[in-house]
């Protein structure tokens, strides 16, 4: 589930921070995650969509939804 940020935080998994109005989800380890990250870190992992080639978000969703 992704959602706007309603005040600024910490990405988990980039070095940007989150800025109000900016979508983000609930990271499975804690913390969130913007649900695109604009400069993701290279040891976060996410699992690509073989359809659209996005990287998934920690929800699940990508592109095609
Ligand atoms: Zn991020
Ligand atoms: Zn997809």
């Amino acid at each position: 589930m992704s959602f706007e940020a309603k005040f600024p935080s910490e990405c988990v998994g980039c070095d940007e921070g989150v800025k109000a109005g900016e979508v983000i989800a609930f990271a499975t380890g804690g913390g969130v995650v913007h649900l695109v990250c604009p400069n993701p870190l290279p040891d976060v992992s996410r699992p690509v969509c073989p359809r659209c080639f996005q990287e998934q978000s920690v929800n699940g969703s990508c592109g095609c939804d």
